[in-house]
């Protein structure tokens, strides 16, 4: 079967406690398998790491409505561009190329890959005063270049995907990896996009991991629910139905089979509903 809805896009987290091996080995398992999958990755955590070692603590930004994003100077994206397109991706691409999987690591900013729109004015809540950011590098994904990654598949190779993307006047910036993953799933007319992390999907109570809200059947209720990163996964998972693709799952990265886990529908599912007309 090569219909573009087999294609599948799994985004794994880079939040803390994440055992990569695991995931890896399965995912190569399914690539051997003969599905067509491309792999999304962040790098959250190791960036704050790096960037506490080289001195550079890192910073966040919320907005009003809550949603937290790194604040992005030009030191911040060349640590963050160091880590996700760097060890990263290349350790992730190393580990599958030694699975067998012929493995290609790009970032949003080769060849175009991602168009991203920087924010050229950023509203966010300073001890608790609105103000406005007008130097950061950050923005999100609004064109994904589906066409290479459609040669890429069609010869057999796996892309391995990572932030930065490129605004179309040549300037790199940090977006959100799961909101860019939502893109590249809708651009390639996906059929499932995995959102794994973490945590075991969205929860009721964020402290407690028995809450889990299985099935998304009631936005209010997981937006709600949903508080800092946790946001952005939402987001990106509303979008990603909008655009498209057949159904989302957020769920968890670690333990045994987890890409197998989340395609069964553990974790919070959200799914396109087909409006039938007239009936
Ligand atoms: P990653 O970087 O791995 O993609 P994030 O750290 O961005 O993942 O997002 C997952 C985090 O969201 C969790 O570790 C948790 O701290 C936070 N979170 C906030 N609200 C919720 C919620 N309702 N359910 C689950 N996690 C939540």
């Amino acid at each position: 079967m090569n219909t573009a809805s087999s294609i599948t896009v799994i985004k794994i987290g880079g939040g803390e406690g994440i055992d990569l091996a695991p995931i890896l080995e399965e995912f190569a398992q399914r690539i051997a398998g003969g599905e067509r999958i491309v792999l999304v990755h962040g790098g959250s955590h190791e960036t704050n790491v790096l960037s506490e070692r080289l001195g550079c603590p890192p910073r966040t930004i919320t907005s009003p409505g809550g949603q937290v994003s790194r604040r992005t100077d030009r030191q911040t994206l060349d640590i963050f561009t160091m880590v996700y397109a760097g060890r990263i991706n290349k350790r992730v691409v190393e580990d599958l190329r030694r699975l067998g999987v012929d493995a290609v690591g790009l970032s949003g900013v080769d060849g175009g890959l991602w168009t991203g729109e920087r924010k050229t004015a950023i509203r966010a809540v300073e001890n608790g005063r609105t103000v406005v950011i007008r130097d950061d590098l950050s923005g999100k994904v609004v064109d994904v270049d589906a066409s290479l990654l459609h040669l890429l598949l069609g010869a057999g190779r796996t892309p391995v995907l990572t932030p930065p993307a490129i605004t179309r006047d040549g300037v790199a910036i940090n977006v959100d990896a799961d909101r860019a993953a939502a893109m590249t799933a809708s651009a390639l007319g996906a059929g499932t996009l995995l959102l794994l992390s973490n945590v075991p999907g969205v929860l009721a109570d964020p402290a407690d991991p028995a809450s889990l809200i299985g099935r998304a059947s009631d936005p209010e209720l997981v937006r709600a629910a949903a508080k800092g990163r946790m946001k952005n996964k939402v987001l990106a998972a509303e979008e990603a139905i909008a655009g498209g693709v057949g159904r989302v799952v957020i769920g968890s990265a670690n333990g045994a089979g987890a890409i197998g886990r989340a395609l069964s529908g553990e974790g919070t599912v959200f799914e396109r509903i087909t409006e039938r007309v007239g009936a």
